[in-house]
């Protein structure tokens, strides 16, 4: 039988120098042993000449409906998101909210398609995008959403998460938004929680979300505790609400920043309940002067990874989709840089970055989807180094074709 891919030469990770070829067929891993001098013929041929082959990348959290706006946005959003350790992130919510009175489907998904075609360079090839369903975003970020998964399925698959990013009791008429954002075909509920002004609100609003969840059968994203605030504990409601619910390993967590600053008895709990709700938390240190204990949550033995969050918008203005550069940032922001430290971070932006998506079978062996990379470096420390685009993209089991990402 010939093969779709053949990539020749290639390194592993935790392999050394070895050198092995990869076979691809039918969109799966075929085979991988050690690197023949004579191979079997394939349709495609890729000589790695020695750089690593690993899974592709996923990005579990990314603002893609306002990707590019942050030429829309005045300064004082990203100053409030920022100052003051994060002390009025709320306002800088409601700042940025100005840019979606002018939301139209039309140019949003001119900004989506140019992010994703980033995403493919990087090969960043699952992504969770946040649309905002409001009455001012009405369901414009949703449709392009929507759109753009279809033009780029099979190359980078998008999970379209319905974002009730100003929240629901406060914003009046968005629990009806979300249901019809769920009608036209979004995958994932998400909420943000710690936006409401009560405390009895913010139960109300996780409530809601579980409620739409379970009508639709999906599975729940939330942005909690966003800001510099140890009251903030929308991450323990969510974990107990997904338990109550039998909506384990179906959550996702998502910031988690004032975590940094919960008493210590505190934290073991939220880390015994986040282990018993099977919730991951992504955290995006890159993005805000607080984040998430990651390190303690790993030897808690909670599912932790990395999210791009945003791509030039009112809250950040860099990014790529190039999560190893998300990972770079995270390794000096956490203070993450021994040998084995750097191998977790490569982690955090691929393989447990994928189950926290849901999508458990994302690993490089015989028989699982074809998602790889072949880098231009030999091992995870010049990956993370260089944090160049992969010489190679291969989503579904096809090479990515270069012309979806040509530079802009
Ligand atoms: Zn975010």
């Amino acid at each position: 039988m010939t093969s779709d891919i053949l990539i020749r030469r290639a390194r592993l990770r935790g392999r050394g120098d070895e050198l092995f070829d990869i076979t691809v067929a039918d969109g799966y891993v075929a085979a991988i042993m050690p690197a023949a001098a004579q191979p079997a013929a394939a349709q495609v041929e890729i000589d790695a000449a020695g750089g690593l082959v690993t899974e592709s990348f996923a990005n579990p959290h990314l603002h893609l409906c306002k990707v590019y706006t942050l030429a829309m946005m005045d300064e004082a959003a990203l100053r409030d998101y920022h100052g003051q350790q994060m002390g009025k992130a709320m306002t800088a919510i409601e700042l940025a909210a100005r840019v979606k009175e002018q939301y139209a489907e039309a140019w949003i998904v001119e900004n989506v398609r140019r992010a994703l075609r980033e995403a493919a360079r990087y090969g960043n090839t699952h992504i969770r995008a946040f649309a905002d369903v409001d009455s001012k975003a009405r369901l414009e970020g949703v449709k392009a959403l929507l759109r753009a998964r279809e033009e780029f399925r099979g190359v980078v698959d998008v999970q379209v998460v319905a974002f009730a990013q100003d929240g629901i009791v406060r914003e009046p008429g968005t629990a009806g938004l979300l249901r019809e954002a769920m009608r036209l075909g979004a995958d994932v509920v998400g909420g943000i929680p710690w936006i409401e002004y009560t405390d009895a609100d913010t139960a109300e609003h996780v409530r809601t979300v579980f409620d739409i969840a379970q009508e639709f059968d999906a599975d729940v994203s939330m942005l909690v505790d966003d800001a510099g605030d140890p009251g903030l504990r929308s991450l323990e409601l969510m974990a107990t609400e997904a338990i109550r619910r039998g909506w384990q390993g179906r959550v996702l967590a998502h910031h988690a920043r004032a975590m940094a600053l919960y008493p210590q008895p505190y934290f073991q709990k939220l880390a015994a309940l986040l282990r018993q709700a099977r919730m991951g938390v992504v955290s995006d240190p890159h993005t805000g002067p607080l984040h998430a204990r990651v390190q303690e949550l790993l030897a808690e033995g909670v599912l932790v990874c990395l999210g791009q969050d945003d791509i030039s918008d009112a809250y950040y203005p860099y990014g790529r989709n190039n999560m190893l550069e998300v990972a770079f940032l995270a390794s000096h922001l956490l203070w993450m840089t021994t040998a084995a430290e750097m191998e977790t971070l490569y982690d955090m932006v691929s393989t447990r970055a994928a189950a926290a998506m849901g999508l458990h079978d994302h690993a490089l062996r015989p028989g699982a989807p074809a998602h790889l990379v072949v880098l231009d470096a030999p091992n995870v420390l010049e990956a993370l180094r260089h944090h160049a685009a992969p010489r190679h993209v291969i989503s579904h089991g096809r090479v990515v074709d270069s012309r979806l990402t040509v530079a802009e």
